[in-house]
């Protein structure tokens, strides 16, 4: 079956083989057959453990808690588990893999510091697990992984066509729906932002979906209607788009298994930041969660890299990763009630500074960093902490860069959800560069905006930045409120702002050398 031949034949799956073993695990092995027992990881008789993917919906949860933990280790009775726990100790009992790894059952729920020492350990806690059972189409744990389904409607069949004066020639045809694997992206455990990581992370999963059961490890895809990944087409294999960002894996693998390359790891960047685009469009419980829910990937590409993450972009390609954007074309600000006094797109209370999507509510989008675009500025220090989950404990970066000044033109607590026309005002003596604006968060429009040149390939890309209070202590302190880009079809204004940039005209610049820091 799938699970031996990818144990015993591929060499990206069995990266991970370790001496690892999460702090609790479930044992569905023990006696008598109808209880599975709570117990310690170093305790348990084998390396070998299943985890399970799930929703937690909005039904009541079998949890383990602080007073109930002695009562879970003595033996929980199978039939009091909701139908998706039940049916994972089924599969677990099957595949003959004795410990079972829910979340629910094996973090202590009312323990913030067993939480926070637990969601640190998740890229280990996937990274090492046998299998990871997917309950994928269950809006919660008593939906179950087991489905009444009709094998009609996904084995391929044969079906005889007459002809037609165009293409098709008459005929027997077979006739094989690929496109399914698309679906199991799309089914509700995939809109999940803590889901992810656990996809992500573990090498080999089982998709248990409404239609079929499909098999997803690092070399091979496999469903019932389609037996095996066919040769030399994994790349256009419609399983690939269970997710673009897959690709992390097979890049984190190939550091793994190949070694370290500057390439690679340039590529391991672009691939978070596809994964970073695909998370924020997923739904999280709790708002406070953004970091944390991903901090497993964190983990691994640090220990895998050496590379730090700064509360979401990388210390190895900044100042580059501050070119993100809040992707408002899927986003619907009517919905959001963006006015004055109303919803803002950064959540109420502080959850990471302004410089990084984190910061943000909507789904982004980034401009992607290039080895051979020209870089404007240069961060100078990063004092950048966080808890040991991942979740944001403070981040300022002080820049050094061209600042100029820009009038964006918008009304008190506006925000330009879409590209609006802005004029670089500060270019002395010269007429005003036009320049393309895009806000993500409300400001106080009567002082001036400011923007930082970053970055310049076929275009100039600034981050729009305004100051925190003038009258504080740190009078060079900003926030950031959006983004800027001057193109470069307008020759003129091109060789204009190179002459100021490279120094040809300096005073044109607020100040060409400017150090700011970024809150
Ligand atoms: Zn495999």
């Amino acid at each position: 079956m799938k699970l031996d031949q990818c144990c015993s034949n591929h060499t990206l799956c069995c990266v991970a083989t370790g001496d690892f073993l999460p702090t609790r695990v479930l044992d569905t092995a023990g006696l008598p057959a109808d209880i599975v027992r709570l117990v310690g990881g170093h305790d348990a008789s084998s390396r070998r453990y299943a985890t399970l993917s799930h929703c937690w919906g909005k039904a009541q949860i079998s949890r383990l808690l602080a007073d109930n933990q002695t009562e879970l280790e003595r033996g929980i009775a199978i039939h009091t588990l909701p139908a998706t726990f039940r049916q994972a100790i089924q599969v677990a009992r099957f595949l003959d893999i004795r410990y079972l790894w829910i979340d629910s059952l094996c973090i202590i729920q009312d323990s913030a510091a067993d939480w926070e020492v637990e969601s640190a350990a998740m890229a280990k806690v996937y990274g090492y697990a046998h299998v990871n059972i997917a309950a994928a189409s269950s809006l919660d744990s008593g939906g179950g992984l087991f489905f009444d389904r009709d094998p009609r409607n996904i084995l391929p069949f044969a079906a005889y066509a007459p002809g037609s004066q165009d293409k098709l020639v008459e005929g027997w045809y077979i006739w094989r729906d690929d496109g399914r694997w698309g679906k199991v992206g799309q089914e509700p455990l995939h809109q999940r932002g803590w889901v992810l990581q656990e996809r992500l992370l573990s090498a080999r999963t089982i998709h248990f979906t409404k239609s079929q059961i499909f098999w997803h490890c690092l070399e091979d895809l496999g469903c019932k209607s389609i037996i095996t990944c066919v040769p030399g087409e994994r790349q256009t294999f419609p399983a690939m788009q269970i997710g673009d960002y897959t690709d992390i894996r097979v890049t984190s693998a190939e550091i793994q298994t190949r070694g370290w390359s500057s390439k690679r790891a340039a590529k391991l960047v672009r691939d978070w930041q596809r994964l970073i685009m695909q998370y924020n469009k997923c739904g999280l419980t709790k708002d406070e969660d953004k970091l944390i829910a991903i901090f497993g990937i964190v983990d691994h590409i640090e220990r895998l890299t050496g590379d730090r993450c700064l509360l979401g972009l990388w210390r190895s390609h900044m100042p580059g990763c501050l070119l993100w954007l809040v992707d408002w074309g899927t986003t619907n600000p009517d919905e959001l009630s963006i006015a004055p006094g109303s919803a803002r797109p950064r959540p109420e209370k502080w959850r990471a500074p302004s410089w990084t999507w984190a910061s943000q509510n909507l789904p982004v989008e980034h401009l992607f960093y290039r080895d051979d675009a020209f870089y404007y500025s240069r961060p100078l220090a990063m004092a950048v902490a966080r808890r040991q989950n991942g979740s944001a404990l403070c981040g300022k970066l002080e820049l050094h860069g061209p600042l100029v000044t820009v009038d964006v033109g918008l009304v008190q607590g506006e925000i330009a959800a879409r590209w609006c026309e802005g004029t670089i005002s500060s270019l002395q003596g010269q007429l005003p560069i036009q320049c393309h604006v895009q806000t993500d968060d409300v400001y106080d429009s009567s002082v001036p905006a400011k923007a930082l040149l970053i970055m310049q390939d076929w275009a100039y890309y600034f981050i729009l930045i305004v100051p925190v209070d003038a009258s504080e202590a740190e009078p060079d302190a900003f926030r950031r409120v959006g983004i800027l880009v001057v193109e470069t079809e307008d020759e003129e204004t091109v060789s204009g702002l190179l002459s100021r940039s490279r120094g040809g005209a300096k005073s044109m610049w607020d100040e060409y050398s400017k150090v700011i820091k970024l809150l």
